[in-house]
């Protein structure tokens, strides 16, 4: 299995693998087009070549999607048969581009004639639901901090469990983001990984 980086600026693709050209026969699993450049694209969240994880694309699709590009409407009408897919994969990704084109009343009469498994809706809306919960890490100065920065501690902490302090001016390196607490960032010290406060935190330039 690969994985592969993903965020809004890397996108998971792949060549088709033997058991996707089998599913997909080939052609485009969202617009039916024949292409033989096929690509298996991971739907976001999910960031694996795992075969329930991705959808044969064409280049046209691919492209439309990985730019967000959603001005050609009528390009997508292919969604209304797309979305009947019995593959769970293609049916996350046909609701989820369907809600980008919700407006157009053909896509939203389509959304509310399918039925699908809770897990596929919250499939399709992972994505943008974690975009709109983004968890912003800042420093003790708003400045924003990323994977992998150094800081430098602010004041001197006491090492809960470790029973020693880390003093203030300690320098820590490739820092790790807490997912879900804005306010934590994990990184070693003295060989110890920590959670330390952002708060006690400054980035280094
Ligand atoms: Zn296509």
């Amino acid at each position: 299995m690969k994985n592969c980086l993903q965020d809004k600026l890397y996108f998971c693709i792949m060549a088709l693998n033997t058991q996707l050209q089998n599913r997909s026969n080939n052609v485009c699993e969202i617009c039916s087009e024949k292409d033989d450049n096929l690509q298996a694209y991971a739907v976001p969240p999910k960031n694996d070549d795992t075969i329930d994880n991705v959808v044969a694309l064409c280049s046209n699709c691919l492209g439309k999607i990985t730019a967000s590009d959603f001005t050609d409407s009528n390009y997508w009408r292919c969604l209304t048969g797309s979305i009947w897919s019995e593959t769970p994969a293609v049916q996350a990704l046909s609701y989820k581009l369907l809600g980008k084109l919700k407006a157009e009343e053909w896509a939203s009469e389509t959304l509310d004639s399918v039925f699908l498994d809770e897990a596929i809706t919250d499939w399709a809306n992972a994505e943008d639901e974690m975009a709109a919960n983004k968890v912003v890490h800042k420093d003790s100065f708003g400045v924003e901090l990323e994977l992998g920065d150094t800081v430098i501690l602010t004041q001197n902490l006491n090492v809960k469990g470790a029973n020693f302090i880390a003093p203030k001016g300690t320098v820590v390196r490739k820092i790790r983001l807490v997912p879900d607490n804005a306010e934590q960032i994990e990184g070693k010290i003295e060989g110890d990984t920590i959670v330390i406060l952002t708060k006690y935190v400054r980035k280094q330039a």
